[in-house]
Order: C-alpha cells, then structure tokens, then sequence
C-alpha cells in the first residue's frame, strides 16, 4: 500500500523542521524523514556552534530556554587588531534547539519518522513523485524537499545540487570552561560572539570564540582547503590539530578545561546556488546551499529557506488546482533568489577575496573597519561594492590580480 502525503521531507535539521512546521500549522499532511535515532537525536547532527540573532528567535518563535547566553557584541579579531560592533545576538543549545523544532512541528501536526535514512527518489515520467528510505520503504509526496544538508542524495540524483568537494568547508568545536574572556591585549569578550581572521590558527578561514556564560565557551574554527589554505597553511595539520594549535598558544586557554561531550564538527560547501527547484520538487538549507558565506550564518538561512518551501508547497497545493510543476514551484526559487539569500553573489566575492588577504593586511583591514561611518559598515555587510571599495588600498592591487586569475581559473574549469 502506497503511503501519500502533501509534503515529504528529508532531514530534521533547522531547513527541514520549520518548513514542516509551517506547513503542518497550514493544514498540511506532513512526513519528515530523518536518519538519525530518536533517542539519541541530535547526535551525528548537533554539529553547530549555533550563533544567532533576535531577529531569527522571533521571525521563527524561538524560546529563550534554548539560548544558552544572550550576547550584546560582535567581535572581529585579527593576529594584532580587533573590531568591536554593538549587535544583540545570542548562542544557541543547538541540539535542544534541534528537538524543539521536532516537538513543536510534532505538536503542530507534522508526522516524524526516525531511523529514517533517505536514500533515492521515486520517479515517474522523469518527475520525483516519493522517496525511498532505509533500503525498499517508500513514502510518497505531491511535493518532496531535500533538506538532508550536504548529504543531499535527492538533490544530486535530481541533478539539482551539485555540491562540490573543492567548495567543502570544515568546522570543529569544542566547549570550554576557565577561558580568559578579558585576557590583557585583547577584545573584551564577555557577551560576545568573536570571529578571529588568523591564518596562523585557521589559513584560508576563520576562528570564533563565543561566550556561553560565566567563563564557559564554544572555541573553533574552519576552513575550506582551496587555494587561500594552500597559500597560508605553513604546517598540514588536521583541522583538530589547528584547533589544539590555537589551544596550546593562545594565553586565553592556559586554564581553559574541555566540558566533556560538548563536541561539534560537520562541513557546509561555500559555492553559489544551481537550481534550487523542479517538478515536485524543492532543495533548502545546506542542500543548496543556503549558508551565508563570509560568517557561516546557516541557521537563519535555512530556516527562512524553509519557509519559503512552505509558501511555495501552500500555493502548488491548492485544493482543486493542485499545480507542482517545475514552472509553480520556481516561485520558491525567486524567494530564495529575493529574500533568502539577496546578494549572494557579492557576499560570495567578498569571502573570496577576504580569505586571500594575508595576515599583515587583516591588522590594516580592522584599522580601517573603525574608522568607517554605520552606513558603509552595513553597505559592507550586504556586499555593496562601492562599500567594500573604500576598503582597498593601492597595495592590494597584486592580491585583486591574483583574484582575478583565481576566479577566472574556476570559471574555465
Ligand atoms: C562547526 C559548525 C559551526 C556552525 N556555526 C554556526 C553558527 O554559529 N551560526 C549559524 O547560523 N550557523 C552555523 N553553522 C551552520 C549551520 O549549522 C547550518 O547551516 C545549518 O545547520 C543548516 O541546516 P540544514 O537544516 O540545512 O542542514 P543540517 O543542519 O545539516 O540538517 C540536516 C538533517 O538531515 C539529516 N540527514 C542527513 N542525511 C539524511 C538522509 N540521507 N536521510 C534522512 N535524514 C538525513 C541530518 O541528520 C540532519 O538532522 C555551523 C556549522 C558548522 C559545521
């Protein structure tokens, strides 16, 4: 017997979850497909360091008790400078974040299937009408979303991600007590989320340190090994050995204990979107991808990424006039495109170009960010180019030319 719903969904992360929250809120039969146990959810999947922003917790009703320490500042950090913008945020529990979605989706009217591994779509015609999951099951859909993340067996199969390997970027963490948060020479870093440019501790990325309360903190890093990690990584080390690197020679973690299980690791690709849609079908979150490239901002990304599935899946699904064709579902695609992820591209070449920059040029970079009036600082943000322009400087000409040749090599490729 063939089970049919309105909705299939792949993968309980934060794209997949609110899409079936808002979808079961409208009514909707919804089925959410996840891999992963439930007794041990999130395990594999708690990969997140979780920093967010007020504006995501009440845009999604967020509960303040899966915050675990509201913050009031953001900080930039470079080998020698440091940035410091007043901006409300907060650090999420992520995997009690994880389970409330679950719960509140289950509450709303979602159906959730866990020990669910989501393996090939079911076809006919050329058009994905179901999928299958933990070998033969088969669960069938009017519309199915690939929200599995980077795994995203659906999308591929499709042809409609083509995540690769080179774009790949990789993330650990781990959570600490005893951290100097107000160590001499540094950013204050009580209530603050602090982002670290350092090739020493993480070439070709970032590093963070955000304060979780008292003298407790998620400390990380990540990277992509592209070119700028070719450039800059003077000693191979493992993306864990980066990490005990930055441990053992940073004074802020002489007295800094690791809390025991509080470990995050996973990877997200920085590239630019393909499709993202077609018949019966949609892609969201780190599926597309959706992560905001310059910060690693994924959560809200994805989320609003999955609400736009939502309102898209709500307009094909009208009763009487049922219409999921690739052509209806594109709506999707122009939220994605107007209000997910508006100027991608630009925040794309910024980040390209930012982790070129050796370390020397990231001192200079936040001496100018001071210096910068609220206005421009925001045109950065958004990835105005007239903005960032008044950031370069005669010296960077040889590093923009080498941009140039490093785009235009990928672009032939
Ligand atoms: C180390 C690290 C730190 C980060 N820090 C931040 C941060 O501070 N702030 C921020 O905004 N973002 C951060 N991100 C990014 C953010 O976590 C992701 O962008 C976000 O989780 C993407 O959500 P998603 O729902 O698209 O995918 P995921 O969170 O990857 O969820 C996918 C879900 O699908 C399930 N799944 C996978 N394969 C299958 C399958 N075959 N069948 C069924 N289910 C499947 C998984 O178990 C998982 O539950 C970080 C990422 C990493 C790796």
């Amino acid at each position: 017997m063939n089970e049919q719903f309105d909705v299939v969904v792949a993968g309980a992360g934060p794209a997949g979850a609110q899409c079936a929250r808002d979808l079961a809120a409208r009514g909707y039969d919804v089925v959410v497909l996840e891999t992963e146990q439930e007794d041990e959810f999130p395990r594999q999947s708690n990969k997140s360091t979780g920093g967010t922003f007020p504006s995501m917790l009440s845009a999604f009703g967020i509960p303040d008790d899966v915050v675990m320490h509201f913050t009031d500042s953001v900080v930039i950090e470079s080998p020698n400078e440091h940035f410091v913008r007043e901006q409300a945020g907060g650090v999420l529990d992520f995997g009690a974040f994880k389970t409330f979605l679950v719960e509140d989706g289950t509450e709303k009217g979602a159906e959730y299937r866990f020990d669910a591994r989501v393996s090939n779509p079911i076809t006919e015609g050329g058009e994905i009408v179901g999928v299958q999951y933990n070998g033969s099951r088969e669960v069938y859909g009017d519309i199915v979303v690939d929200a599995t993340g980077p795994a995203a067996p659906l999308a591929k199969a499709l042809d409609v991600s083509d995540l690769k390997r080179e774009n790949q970027a990789i993330g650990i963490e781990y959570e600490f007590e005893g951290v100097d948060l107000d160590a001499a020479g540094h950013a204050d870093l009580t209530d603050a989320m602090m982002l670290r440019l350092d090739h020493t501790y993480a070439p070709g990325g970032y590093a963070w340190i955000f304060h979780t309360g008292e003298d407790t903190a998620k400390v990380g890093l990540c990277y992509i090994q592209n070119e700028s990690y070719q450039r800059y990584a003077e000693t191979r080390r493992t993306v864990d050995g980066y990490l005990e690197h930055w441990l053992d020679t940073d004074p802020r973690f002489a007295d800094a204990e690791r809390i025991e299980g509080r470990q995050h690791r996973g990877s997200a690709h920085i590239q630019p979107p393909g499709a993202l849609s077609t018949d019966n079908f949609m892609a969201i979150g780190d599926t597309v991808p959706t992560i905001d490239p310059l910060w690693g901002e994924g959560i809200n990304k994805g989320m609003r990424s999955g609400r736009a599935a939502a309102i898209t899946a709500d307009q094909c699904l009208i009763p009487d006039e049922r219409d999921t064709s690739a052509e209806n579902v594109s709506l999707y695609d122009d939220l994605w495109h107007g209000e997910v992820a508006p100027g991608a591209d630009a925040r794309l070449f910024m980040t390209e170009l930012l982790y070129l920059v050796p370390n020397e040029r990231y001192d200079s970079l936040l001496r100018d960010l001071r210096n910068l009036d609220r206005d421009t600082l925001s045109g950065i943000n958004n990835g105005n180019k007239l903005a960032i322009a008044k950031l370069l400087q005669f010296d960077d000409l040889p590093l923009l030319a080498q941009f140039a040749k490093q785009r235009l090599k990928a672009y032939r490729s």
